[in-house]
């Protein structure tokens, strides 16, 4: 294991998948540790302590999509469906900026309609009105077309997240009905990297029947479609979707969907040494201070949810969601103190632009 960490902080581009898999399944203590050591000390080399900020808005959990393991799936019939009103988007996107956060991202369920393309649009083009190109702004509003990424790009969109959620075809095809297209997910990754977003993309952790080897292949796809963003975060069971149901929070349960996760983490950085890469909120549901291990397994964005609190409880893509009840202003308190506790600084005021899509640039 130490000649491979040694020679993964020297030549990423030598990893294989049978090294990924061998970094993926290092035995807790010493050998985890020294993982995480490398690569905090490789993020340390390439993008220093700084942590950014990314403001998260939950704009809406309307969704055409019926993905088998998420909370907001249409066939939720259960569940308070909400839209927030654009002059309260406006709202919380002004107070991250005024408050420090270099970035946000504008998330809801899928919608393909013109209502939405436009409605999206517009809050673009008065935030970007007011703001000069300062702040980040990062859409995640699923898969639509180029034509719709095209106009939300010129209206002021700079980045883009679009999870894969596998990488594989036929684990992509088992998580969602026959109606979901792996092929257009790709596409749609695609479409985005040649419209000059920063492209992010992800994988769940940990789904029932996912293998260590396809974990690889993920880390591995990330590579090959020169993803300048990473954010991947641990599955988590919820009762109103089919996918893994019975499956308890257990300690055990909690315990290992954690510990993959913060190796995926890690493997990541070593991979991917100039990629920013999320601590994903998903990990704060297994373990109070789930992101701050995030931090110290490599991760360098957190994405505080700044959402008013009246919609948190009706956007739960997982059971178990942290910060229901907080509200933002408390939460920017205990997350600087939170993020130097893992050894990092915050990044106020900064659009935090992945290094990877610099030099590609
Ligand atoms: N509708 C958009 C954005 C909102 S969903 C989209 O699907 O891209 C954002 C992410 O939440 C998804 O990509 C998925 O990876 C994650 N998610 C959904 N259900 C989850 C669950 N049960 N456990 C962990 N992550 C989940
Ligand atoms: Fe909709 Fe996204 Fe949930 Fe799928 S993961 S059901 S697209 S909100």
């Amino acid at each position: 294991m130490t000649d491979l960490l040694a020679r993964a902080e020297q030549d990423p581009a030598s990893l294989t998948r049978t090294d990924l898999v061998r970094l993926l399944s290092v035995a807790d203590g010493a050998p985890f540790a020294a993982l995480e050591a490398a690569a905090r000390r490789v993020r340390e080399a390439h993008t220093g302590k700084a942590v950014y900020l990314r403001g998260l808005i939950e704009m809406g959990n309307r969704c055409a999509k019926d993905c088998r393991y998420c909370g907001l799936r249409r066939s939720n019939r259960a569940l308070h469906r909400y839209t927030i009103p654009e002059a309260d988007c406006l709202r919380m996107a002004r107070w991250a900026r005024d408050h420090g956060y270099g970035s946000i991202v504008l998330q809801s369920g899928e919608l393909e309609s013109e209502e939405n393309t436009a409605r999206i649009e517009r809050i673009l083009r008065a935030l970007r009105a007011e703001d000069g190109e300062q702040l980040g702004i990062t859409l995640s509003l699923g898969e639509q077309t180029p034509e719709v990424y095209r106009r939300w790009r010129e209206a002021g969109a700079d980045r883009y997240l679009l999870r894969i959620e596998t990488s594989d075809p036929r684990l992509y095809a088992a998580l969602h009905p026959a109606d979901h297209s792996f092929t257009r997910r790709l596409d749609c990754l695609r479409a985005l990297r040649t419209l000059g977003y920063q492209v992010g993309t992800g994988v769940m952790i940990g789904l029932p029947g996912q293998t260590l080897e396809q974990l690889a292949d993920d880390l591995l796809f990330f590579r090959r479609e020169e993803i300048d963003m990473i954010g991947m975060g641990p599955w988590l069971p919820h009762r109103a979707a089919p996918l893994g149901q019975g499956t308890e929070l257990t300690p055990t349960f909690c315990a290992r969907q954690l510990g993959l996760g913060l190796r995926m983490i890690a493997a990541a950085r070593l991979l991917l040494p100039t990629c920013n890469i999320a601590a994903a909120t998903a990990l704060q549901a297994l373990q109070d201070d789930g992101r701050e291990r995030g931090l110290r397994a490599g991760a360098n964005v957190v994405m505080p949810n700044i959402t008013d609190r009246l919609y948190r409880a009706d956007y739960q893509l997982y059971e178990n969601k942290p910060c229901i009840g907080e509200d933002p202003l408390k939460c920017r308190g205990c997350l600087e103190a939170r993020i130097r506790l893992a050894g990092c600084t915050v990044a106020w005021h900064t659009p935090g632009t992945p290094k990877h899509y610099q030099e590609a640039q």
